[in-house]
């Protein structure tokens, strides 16, 4: 059984570092044209090696900088795709970020910061994208569907997270986002998931694994006993975005070693 992704344009957002890195080079191994969006200046450089590591591996892309929060951005980016490939086949709404603090002290810049990438940049991405597909509508030489999504949610789109109250709440969002749109698109042919990972080895969460103590504490959550790899990541989102999946659609798909089982409850309860 092969998976193919041949002949399709992905656009992954945040996909400079950690997962959306992953998902990129995992995508482009399959045969799509990938884009790797970035935010800033600030993380051009990144993003162009990972477009080198894809390049020298036989895959093809572009980098678009884009700050998936500001509408006039995400349009511009769908336009610069567009107008380079034709069109746009899979989004992958990956850029997030953390800004955490005690409820009482979070401030209006903590949380419009993280719900204004966290869900709207996955709206404004999501709504440009189902845009593009139904103007091109289905080619089978492409895919059986007309276009598919992939939300990165979180496994705190279930499991409430004291002191991340805007983070856990972007996520618990994300999966009414992400259902309503599979809802709305289903006739389409618009497929539209979410991935929930666990604790996944990134920038994002460095203070969760960097020490030896603080990767101890965190594997008691893991009934799989191991963190995660973006590529974990990177290998569902392929399957997810080919027509292998054909019959997934609003899904939230928890990859995460476990964590959901709620382990505590082995020794407790
Ligand atoms: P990461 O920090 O490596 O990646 C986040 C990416 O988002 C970066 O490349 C960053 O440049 C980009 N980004 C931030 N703001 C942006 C903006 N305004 N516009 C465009 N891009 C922007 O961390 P990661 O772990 O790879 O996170 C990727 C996604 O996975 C996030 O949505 C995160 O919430 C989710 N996630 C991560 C974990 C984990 O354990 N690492 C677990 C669950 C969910």
């Amino acid at each position: 059984m092969e998976i193919s992704l041949k002949n399709q344009v992905a656009i992954i957002t945040g996909s400079s570092s950690g997962i959306g890195a992953a998902i990129a080079k995992s995508m482009a191994e399959s045969g799509a044209s990938v884009v790797i969006n970035y935010p800033s200046e600030n993380s051009k450089d990144k993003a162009a090696v990972i477009l080198k590591e894809i390049i020298d591996s036989g895959g093809t892309g572009m980098l678009c900088q884009c700050d998936v929060s500001k509408e006039e951005e995400v349009i511009n980016m769908f336009k610069e795709v567009t107008a380079n490939y034709g069109t746009v086949d899979i989004l992958v709404n990956n850029a997030g970020i953390q800004v955490d603090s005690p409820f009482t002290e979070m401030t209006m810049s903590a949380w419009n910061a993280v719900i204004g990438v966290n869900l709207t940049g996955q709206f404004l991405c999501a709504r440009e994208a189902i845009k593009e597909f139904l103007k091109r509508g289905i080619n089978p030489s492409r895919s059986v569907a007309c276009g598919k999504i992939i939300h990165i949610s979180s496994v705190h789109e279930i499991i409430p997270w004291a002191g991340h109250a805007n983070y856990a709440s972007s996520k618990g969002a994300i999966r009414m986002l992400m259902q309503t749109l599979a809802q709305e698109y289903g006739a389409d042919r618009i497929r539209v998931n979410s991935i929930c990972p666990g604790a996944i080895q990134t920038p994002i969460n460095k203070n969760a694994w960097e020490t030896k103590q603080e990767l101890d504490s965190l594997l008691k959550l893991i009934p799989y006993n191991r963190i995660g790899q973006p590529q974990d990541i990177g290998n569902l989102a392929v399957f997810l975005a080919s027509d292998l999946a054909d019959y997934i659609t609003g899904a939230s798909i928890f990859i995460d070693g476990g964590m959901t089982t709620f382990e505590s409850f082995s020794t407790g309860g």
